[in-house]
């Protein structure tokens, strides 16, 4: 199924493990390797701080607003770290701050009143939406602010208090951020711990903690919910995705090649909701996977700090291994290399942009995530077809559909079983729409009104209208 994360990163020195630069492949920092011990006092001051936290939700927006600015402030010196540790180009790493900033003021300014219940009974009834307590966010490597930001903008504006604890990948950015959101909130109110798989599991399983919202691969999101049974807290899973592209007969190719490409090769193709299968009418299949190949040949893969990269390395050596894995096990099976097929011969993660033909439907480059910049073409014969082809695997996070006609499209993306679907885009998010995959992609419903909810319980207060 899904990327499996490894047991240890990197190499630990001492009470500090190492941080490396997909780049080079050579450490470049630290960061604290916190133990499972260290959470009782960490959940334990959270729990604090939520008595004053949760009182005063103006005071609260007012933080927020003010967190977003010294994020925004910040940026320059946040946006290089994030490059350095993750391996995105610099602009898509300023844009996770932006986004970041933003989410920060969406959630800051999202109101949630109490609410009325009329169902005829001579009684005032109303729902009064109260926090939840300290909640734990646990966080990939692909997006560390950006995905961050989703739990704990949405948690805090609740009343929460939150324990966030990033990817022993990429520590540093979210520290740094997370120190500048700290200037403008009261102390404890956000926390972030550092280390590996043992802190995530027993952060996951804490009696303090009412809410583990988590993004990740399926089977770390299946033992986080065990973990997460201990103490019966709520659960939110953001897992992995495997979305298919179904492009129509009538498609303009050159009209949407860059736009598909980049759907599927942003962030070195490391997106839970990028194209990771596109399905094309078998007349116009050549021409796709040619349109295809010439944009993975053009496009400049490099060290995201250097200025006109494109596309960066993969971000760490287990996920590089295990794109390599799923690429070669599909050309011996019979799959065509129509542009890459090989990693790159330099230092560093770095692995050519592929597009794979004739890739056998069962082969686990389709079937699963392989998370990185592969991209397999699959001709089909009819809709029906293309539609139980992206539909027939356990994942069901997005999907796309992609033509001229337009009725037709929107009626074939009615048909997808996924939580979003797309016509002639892809993995286009606005911050107040509901994001929520189904199957094993997910269990719960982030971004809007939603993910507000999601940290919300409904507190009930019934009222006959006499003695
Ligand atoms: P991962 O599941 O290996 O790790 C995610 C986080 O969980 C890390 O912080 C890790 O340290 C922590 N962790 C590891 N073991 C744990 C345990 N037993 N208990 C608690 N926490 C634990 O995922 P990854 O490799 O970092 O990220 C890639 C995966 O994330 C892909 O599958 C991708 O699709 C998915 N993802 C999903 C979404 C979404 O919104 N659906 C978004 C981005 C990424």
């Amino acid at each position: 199924m899904a990327t499996r994360q490894p047991r240890r990163t990197s190499r630990t020195l001492g009470e500090r493990f190492a941080v490396l630069d997909p780049a080079t492949g050579e450490v470049f920092e630290e960061a604290p390797d916190q133990q499972p011990d260290e959470l009782d006092a960490v959940v334990g001051r959270a729990h604090d701080a939520w008595r004053s936290w949760r009182a005063d939700p103006d005071a609260r927006a007012a933080a927020m607003l003010a967190a977003a600015d010294a994020v925004e402030a910040a940026g320059a010196d946040i946006a290089p770290l994030l490059t350095r540790e993750q391996g995105k180009p610099l602009a898509e790493s300023h844009a996770e701050i932006a986004r970041t900033a933003a989410r920060l003021r969406y959630f800051a300014e999202l109101d949630v009143g109490p609410q009325p219940i009329v169902d005829g009974r001579p009684v005032r009834s109303e729902i009064r939406w109260r926090p939840l307590g300290p909640v734990a966010a646990i966080v990939p490597w692909n997006f560390p602010l950006q995905l961050a930001s989703a739990k704990f903008a949405p948690a805090l504006a609740a009343g929460n208090t939150v324990v966030l604890k990033p990817s022993p990948f990429t520590p540093l950015a979210t520290r740094l951020l997370a120190s500048a959101i700290s200037t403008a909130l009261p102390e404890d109110v956000l926390t972030i711990v550092t280390g590996h798989e043992p802190l995530g599991a027993r952060l996951a399983s804490h009696p303090g903690i009412r809410h583990v919202t988590f993004t990740g691969s399926i089977p770390t999101g299946r033992a986080v919910a065990k973990s997460a049974a201990a103490s019966l807290a709520r659960v939110t899973l953001e897992l992995g995705g495997n979305d298919a592209a179904i492009l129509l007969e009538d498609v303009d190719v050159e009209q949407i090649a860059d736009r598909l490409f980049w759907a599927a090769f942003r962030n070195c193709g490391q997106v839970c909701m990028a194209v990771k299968r596109v399905y094309v009418p078998a007349r116009r299949y050549g021409d796709v996977v040619e349109a295809l190949a010439q944009r993975a040949k053009s496009v400049v893969v490099g060290a995201g700090i250097d200025p006109g990269t494109q596309l960066g390395p993969v971000n760490n050596a287990p996920q590089l291994a295990r794109v390599e894995r799923y690429t070669a096990r599909a050309l011996a099976a019979g799959a065509r290399a129509a542009a890459g097929g090989h990693r790159l011969d330099r230092p560093g993660y770095f692995y050519a942009p592929t597009i794979l033909a004739d890739a056998p439907p069962d082969s686990p480059v389709v079937t699963d995530e392989q998370f990185g910049p592969v991209l397999p073409v699959l001709p089909y014969g009819s809709l029906d077809e293309a539609v139980d082809a992206a539909n027939g695997t356990g994942f069901g996070l997005g999907g796309s559909v992609w033509g001229t006609d337009l009725d037709l499209a929107e009626a074939v993306a009615d048909r997808l079983e996924c939580g979003t679907a797309w016509i002639n885009h892809h993995a286009e998010l606005s911050l107040a729409q509901p994001f929520a995959g189904i199957k094993e992609s997910g269990v719960g419903v982030a971004g809007g009104p939603w993910g507000l909810y999601g940290n919300l319980r409904p507190f009930v207060v019934h009222r006959p209208e006499e003695v």
